[in-house]
């Protein structure tokens, strides 16, 4: 390619509203161009970059034996009301009408739609496991979309679905899915982990998140390289507490306690929207009973409240806080006691959060008590909190040095941006949707499911804020839009210069290296500035003087000085 036939969008201002490296710079590279908030449009030399990440991503998924689909952006109000997203998924679902009023929205993901898919195309065992994947445009409307295609409204996602007939053979692909993820993150050439994550809105049991490390990133993830642990922040907290048990038992009281009740219903008691009813979260306190003078722990639920994202969640209210005399025994669940119902503020309470279950119906868990009858006495609330509050900020945070779960290591907290998510999602979607085949026995049987995303226009902010000096963006080789430029010194005065650079771009381009020729009648200063600010990893110059002594002068993009090299031996060196 040359720049007389490609042209450069390069600009020197940097946006105003833009914070982060990677938006000024793909603004400035020009990568991209805002339409709206958080819309844009890619400009030729990011659509390379963009169709590198989804190349690679394409690759390795078939190579994971994964079934390329492409499904439509457009997606009819009927499915989602047969999982029941169409009344939970909040104001980031993009809902509209079409001329005869029927409702449609605009597809956030796709479990809804891959799911009626599989449920019509699939009919027996003998088809499954099967992964459909696509990649392809998805929109959220995102409270505060920002840092450009970081977090936009539109953006291209790979997403994957796989279909089982039972859970090892779902745990069976999702191992796969991981070591595709592991691979694609390394062609990428970027600094990753994947740490264990909570399932959030799409729900499930196992999920785990891959994070690009960038001191920019939204996410803390702490992790310990000697011994392999990793999660995300939330997750990480969860780990340090004895409340990992407390899933355990939140599971058999759902099934266990009659006269259910949704957490829906307890937030209109409450007086809280139940569309804005997120997450219910177990805070495990020690306190005294001021009956007994005794010591205790105790486990306290709290409802929050936000908008799909765990970073706008505020403390809401309080729904109940329960005694447990030996917290190990299931049995005990059903001894705690009912205690206060009533609204506690965020100031009263800015203790960090250590666990959350994002579950609709643990206030059975309330209920149940309730039923059981037990009642406080003497408790002095206002200690009581404090007590909590202080513990609260004992466990506030994971720090640095803390030892790992396992104890084989030590935490090191870093921050990461979310490119990648995988998740066990079990029968959520497909039993919601009476997704079935018949099994070996002849029998209807509801298929269990994965999912599996990659933010691809994501990937490219996220190369950036790993890549960039002052200069500008610095591209891992796979990514890059071009891997070499050639900047020819006053090319238009020598035709003997023409002859060597057309040569030498010739053969470069025969041995399948893609090259950005810069033909453009400008200064040589300019033309470096422009090709380190768009940030191709190799530069060549060539020059009367070269071609007397028959060398170019190469510059590697992270190197401070340039060093000859004969015509003879360029091609070779470069690829
Ligand atoms: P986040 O926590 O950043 O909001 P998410 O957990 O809501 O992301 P998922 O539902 O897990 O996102 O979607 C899969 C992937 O899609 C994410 O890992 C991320 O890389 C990408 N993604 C999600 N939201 C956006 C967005 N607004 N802009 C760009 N990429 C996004
Ligand atoms: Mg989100
Ligand atoms: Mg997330
Ligand atoms: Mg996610």
């Amino acid at each position: 390619m040359r720049t007389s036939q490609f042209p450069l969008s390069t600009v020197k201002e940097t946006p105003a509203d833009a914070e982060i490296a990677s938006h000024k710079l793909m603004i400035r590279a020009g990568l991209i161009r805002k339409i709206a908030a958080g819309v844009y449009t890619w400009l030729p030399l990011g659509l390379r970059v963009l169709r590198k990440v989804e190349q690679i991503t394409r690759e390795e998924m078939n190579k994971a034996g994964a079934l390329e689909v492409l499904m439509p952006a457009l997606q009819p109000a009927e499915l989602w009301r047969e999982t029941g997203r169409w009344e939970k998924y909040g104001p980031e679902l993009a809902r509209m009408q079409d001329r005869h009023a029927r409702e449609f929205c605009l597809g956030p993901t796709h479990e809804e739609i891959i799911t009626d898919l599989a449920r019509n195309e699939l009919k027996s065992y003998k088809q499954l496991p099967i992964t459909y994947y696509q990649i392809q445009t998805k929109f959220r409307d995102e409270i505060r979309p920002r840092f450009g295609v970081m977090r936009s409204r539109e953006f291209v996602m790979k997403d994957a679905y796989s279909f089982h007939l039972d859970q090892d053979s779902l745990q069976q692909t999702y191992a796969v899915m991981y070591q595709a993820y592991t691979n694609i993150f390394n062609r990428f050439g970027l600094k990753f982990r994947a740490v264990i994550a909570d399932s959030g809105a799409i729900g499930g049991a196992v999920s785990h998140e891959f994070h690009v490390l960038a001191d920019s990133g939204e996410d803390a993830i702490a992790f310990s390289d000697t011994s392999g642990y990793a999660a995300n922040v939330e997750k990480a907290e969860l780990h340090r507490t004895p409340l990992n048990r407390a899933t355990y038992t939140q599971e058999k009281v759902l099934t266990e306690t009659p006269g259910k009740k949704t957490i829906a219903e307890v937030g209109e008691f409450l007086g809280v929207s139940p569309d804005k009813i997120l997450k219910t979260l177990i805070v495990v306190s020690r306190f005294i009973d001021a009956g007994t003078g005794e010591s205790r722990n105790s486990y306290c639920m709290l409802l929050l409240r936000g908008d799909h994202e765990l970073n706008e969640i505020k403390l809401q209210k309080i729904i109940g806080d329960f005694d447990f005399a030996k917290e190990e025994e299931i049995e005990d669940l059903m001894h705690c006691r009912p205690g206060y119902i009533g609204p506690i503020t965020a100031e009263a309470f800015p203790g960090r959060i250590i666990a959350d279950y994002s579950v609709e119906n643990l206030s059975d868990f309330v209920c149940g008590a309730n039923q059981a009858g037990f009642h406080y006495t003497g408790v002095n609330w206002g200690r009581d909190w404090n007590l909590m509050d202080e513990w609260l900020h004992d466990i506030r945070q994971i720090v640095n040095g803390d030892p790992s779960p396992d104890g084989q290591g030590q935490i090191t907290i870093a921050r990461g941006i979310e490119v990648g998510h995988i998740f066990q999602l079990g029968d959520k979607y497909s039993a919601a949707m009476n997704a079935a085949i018949i099994n070996e026995a002849g029998k209807n049987q509801i298929m269990l499911m994965g999912c599996y995303g990659i933010g691809i226009s994501r990937v490219v902010a996220a190369a950036i804020e790993q890549g960039h000096d002052e200069r500008g963006i610095i591209w891992p080789n796979e990514l890059a839009p071009f891997q070499v430029a050639i900047c020819p010194m006053n090319m238009h005065k020598s035709d003997r210069l023409i002859d060597t650079v057309e040569k030498i771009y010739r053969e470069l381009l025969d041995a399948g290296i893609e090259v950005l020729l810069d033909d453009r009648k400008v200064r040589a200063g300019f033309m470096f500035s422009d090709m380190e600010l768009i940030g191709i990893p190799h530069r060549i110059v060539i020059g009367d003087r070269g071609l007397d002594n028959g060398t170019v002068e190469y510059q590697g993009r992270t190197e401070h000085e340039s060093r000859e090299i004969p015509f003879a031996d360029i091609v070779g060196f470069l690829k």
